[in-house]
């Protein structure tokens, strides 16, 4: 009833977990922000993923984890004391190959979500109307700007590329810590390229050479459009392309 609940998305490639340290550390901290306790061990949510994966029988896959407070007596903003629920599911998803990928268009809009979107939590209907409205006219998705600085997309972190300089918003209060940005910034630095985590103003945004989405399901998604403007020549840059090469090779040697 109250959205008392917190969540995590994790991939899984040729029936392997991958970042899943990373994935179960940032379940944890949204369990211990939001004072639900932890149901289980880290260990103990590794043999239980593992599990679903291969009763699941699937390969490439989304694993979705949702922890919610439990089944309370009454309707009390007070926590109740209760046994935390854990759903789990494992879905059938294959993130797209190269030719397959198309430039996303963006709008802009304010992010009127509240200030903790850095914990994963179930309530997401700030982020639904963004998207949505998005959507209805006409944008594949929006990049959210508070206070003029851009936060991150609605299911995603934002990146652009402005010369030879990778740039991506710093880790805050206002941005979920992506599991997906970290891996690409690691994966920029593996390349030798420069990654500068800094506050992006909106108007870098129509000045970029390129701008991209990450997240567990998209990956790394270039963005051909801000509102009315062309990123570059409205195609997926040169570093772009470099990075999803990069990206392949990391997911099948690291864990
Ligand atoms: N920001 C928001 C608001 C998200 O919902 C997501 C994906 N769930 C991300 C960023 C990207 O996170 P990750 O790379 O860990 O999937």
């Amino acid at each position: 009833m109250f959205g008392d609940a917190i969540y995590e998305v994790m991939p899984v490639y040729g029936g392997r977990i991958f970042t899943e340290t990373e994935h179960l550390a940032r379940l944890s901290r949204s369990l211990n922000e939001v004072k639900i306790s932890p149901p289980m061990t880290e260990s103990q949510w590794s043999l239980l993923l593992r599990e679903a994966v291969q009763r699941s029988g699937e390969r490439d896959a989304l694993i979705y984890v949702q922890v919610t407070r439990g089944v309370a007596p009454t309707r009390s903003h007070v926590y109740p004391n209760t046994r935390p629920t854990v759903l789990v599911t494992v879905t059938p998803f294959k993130p797209l190959a190269r030719e397959a990928v198309v430039p996303l268009s963006v709008k802009t809009a304010l992010d009127f979500r509240w200030q903790r979107a850095d914990i994963k939590v179930t309530s997401l209907i700030a982020n639904g109307m963004i998207k949505n409205e998005a959507l209805a006219e006409g944008y594949d998705d929006a990049v959210m700007i508070r206070d003029g600085k851009v936060t991150e997309g609605t299911a995603s972190n934002v990146f652009i590329v402005v010369g030879d300089e990778i740039r991506t918003p710093p880790k805050s209060w206002q941005l979920l810590h992506g599991i997906t940005r970290a891996e690409m910034i690691d994966t920029a630095r593996g390349c030798g390229m420069e990654v500068v985590e800094t506050i992006i103003d909106e108007a870098e945004l129509y000045e970029a050479h390129e701008l991209w989405l990450s997240s567990t399901g998209l990956e790394l998604a270039p963005v051909g459009r801000v509102n009315d403007q062309l990123i570059g020549d409205g195609k997926a840059g040169p570093i772009w392309h470099q990075m999803f090469e990069a990206f392949q090779k990391r997911k099948q040697t690291i864990d």
